[in-house]
């Protein structure tokens, strides 16, 4: 008998590998995968290339008209990675880039922002087998996920984590405290904005990878979709 296929939220904080384990488990168990940070990174890169910042302050009233014009998408490259698009442009490296990571957390606090991106997110799990990552998908986007993970690990560690990832895209103009600072800045705008702020949903499996290898980590990922997936037939 094929199994149901399910919805997957991970939510968590800033640079807990959320994406890296939510690919490797969309990647095994043949899952869409989508990754919500992606979709407001490209949103803030919109905002700085046309002028919409004002040091940290947007301009509401202009991004709330241009956010029709605002098209994102994502494709796979030949090596079957997943690329994000900002109307038909690759943007996959730039909204990674830390002048995005420093302003992402300010756009994606707009309800108007959030409200669009959520409706495009919905959209995009209707057949299910999907699996979504970012802070507020088993709260707000996906309520009823069959299957909600919440990532969390030490701040150290995540700046770490985060600062060798950026050196080795060849990034050398960063220091460890820039990255730590930007990571606990994200932690403190997400958790305390007022719309959907980040938050573990009641029924969500917390998942603290300070000290896991990624072997032991896709394992636990592993046992924990097949046990959902049992339990739901
Ligand atoms: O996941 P990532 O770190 O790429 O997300 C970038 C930022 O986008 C987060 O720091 C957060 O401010 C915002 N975000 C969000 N809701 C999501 C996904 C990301 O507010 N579902």
């Amino acid at each position: 008998m094929k199994s149901k296929r399910i919805i997957i939220a991970i939510d968590g904080y800033s640079s807990t590998g959320k994406s890296t384990m939510a690919k490797w488990l969309a990647r095994t168990i043949g899952y869409a995968y989508i990754d919500t940070g992606a979709m407001y990174r490209a949103v803030t890169l919109y905002c700085i290339e046309n002028g919409l910042f004002n040091g940290d302050e947007v301009n509401l009233t202009a991004l709330e008209q241009a956010l029709p014009r605002i098209a994102i998408t994502f494709e796979a490259d030949d090596e079957g990675r997943t690329l994000t698009l900002l109307n038909g442009r690759n943007v996959e490296g730039e909204i990674r880039s830390m002048r995005v990571s420093d302003k992402v957390s300010v756009i994606a606090a707009i309800g108007f922002v959030r409200r669009d991106m959520v409706r495009q997110q919905q959209a995009m799990g209707r057949e299910k087998g999907i699996v979504m990552d970012g802070r507020d998908i088993g709260t707000v986007v996906f309520p009823e996920a069959e299957l909600k993970i919440f990532v969390t690990a030490d701040a150290q560690v995540r700046a770490q984590r985060r600062y060798d990832e950026l050196r080795g895209k060849g990034d050398d103009s960063i220091t460890l405290e820039e990255v730590y600072r930007n990571v606990t800045e994200r932690d403190r705008i997400d958790t305390t904005r007022a719309e959907s702020p980040l938050r573990q949903a009641a029924d969500a499996i917390v998942l603290d990878n300070s000290r896991l290898t990624i072997e032991e980590q896709n394992r636990w990922l592993l046992d924990h979709f097949n046990q959902c997936v049992i339990a739901g037939e």
